[in-house]
């Protein structure tokens, strides 16, 4: 029943900003390639390799088509099915991923997180200096922004995107960027000390390989800074077809421990989503097991979220705008 009042009550319908035409085009394109099979969609088993899902959403924040699934195993929460792995390589590299989302003016409005608070600087700067970790490499580094407070201070920088255009952007703060992904990194030889994933684990189309990856291009006594989306949260705003995975701190530590990696700190991050920095575990046998209520507690807080979901668009029709915007957290 919630699945049907949310397909007719449309997650664009709560936007706090209006899509621009622009935009609109951009999803309804989306969405008529998604519908005549334009675009490679896969459906694959969950990281738990179970195949049992519920369906928890169709579309994301601005009303594309993205099947959001619950794994009845593990509870994890995905997206399935979804585009595939080459598909998705297509979208990022055109920009149409970021002009969907931050609408034509994206390098502009990208040009703000130059200037602006770096969380990641703050959470990391201790435990490098204590650990004395000098390499950093960033994956998915957007324009470098994370990474200007670190080359300040003397470390060494690394970022990698796919976006050109933000890469260029980049260059022109005089930093050490360019184009790849974390499948890149199989050519690559050098190793960091500290690499950083921020808001791309969550978009990974091939998690233990990546995360292997990864964990390859650590130098010894080497750190993992990961933020991800805290899903807990359940906010509209994190729900949207370029993420395949959307963790819980529950979720997200059980699948790092299942990579090896030991969480040495872990807190919220910008109100909705979270970070683990993680070093490499010596002795495997302290993995996680086990997520045995992960799935029922997720659908009773689903349930929960919906509810308030359908009231705030029921609010907003009847026109009182105040109310609805108190249901809903930014
Ligand atoms: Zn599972």
């Amino acid at each position: 029943m919630f699945d049907f009042i949310l397909n007719i009550f449309n997650p664009k319908h709560l936007l706090p900003q209006p899509l621009s035409d622009f935009q609109k085009s951009l999803v309804n394109n989306y969405n008529k390639k998604a519908r005549n099979g334009t675009l490679a969609y896969e459906v694959l088993p969950c990281l738990c390799k179970q195949q049992v899902f519920k369906t928890l959403l169709k579309y994301g924040r601005l009303g594309e088509w993205s099947p959001v699934v619950i794994c009845q195993k593990c509870g994890l929460i995905q997206c399935n099915p979804r585009l595939t792995e080459e598909e998705y390589g297509r979208f990022y590299s055109t920009d149409e991923y970021r002009e969907l989302y931050g609408g034509k003016t994206f390098l502009k409005e990208q040009e703000k997180k130059f200037v602006e608070n770096n969380h990641i600087f703050d959470d990391l700067a201790s435990v490098m200096k204590k650990r004395d970790l000098n390499t950093i490499l960033e994956v998915g580094c957007g324009g470098g922004w994370n990474l200007i407070q670190f080359k300040k201070s003397g470390y060494s920088v690394t970022g990698l995107d796919y976006s050109e255009e933000s890469i260029q952007q980049g260059k022109t703060y005089g930093l050490n960027i360019r184009q790849g992904s974390i499948k890149s990194l199989s050519e690559v030889n050098e190793k960091y000390d500290v690499i950083i994933l921020n808001h791309v684990i969550e978009h990974s189309t091939n998690f233990f390989n990546d995360m292997n990856l990864i964990t390859q291009k650590l130098n010894k006594n080497g750190i993992i800074y990961i933020g991800v989306p805290n899903i807990d949260n359940c906010h509209l705003a994190q729900f949207h077809n370029a993420h395949t995975l959307y963790f819980t701190p529950r979720t997200f530590l059980h699948y790092m421990s299942l990579c090896g990696l030991k969480e040495i700190d872990f807190g919220s991050a910008q109100k909705i989503h979270m970070y683990g920095i993680f070093k490499v575990m010596q002795d495997r046998s302290n993995q996680k097991d086990g997520l045995d209520n992960e799935y029922a507690r997720m659908i009773k807080k689903v349930r929960f979220e919906k509810l308030k979901f359908v009231k705030a668009v029921l609010l907003k029709i009847l026109g009182i705008k105040h109310l609805w915007q108190l249901f809903l957290r930014e």
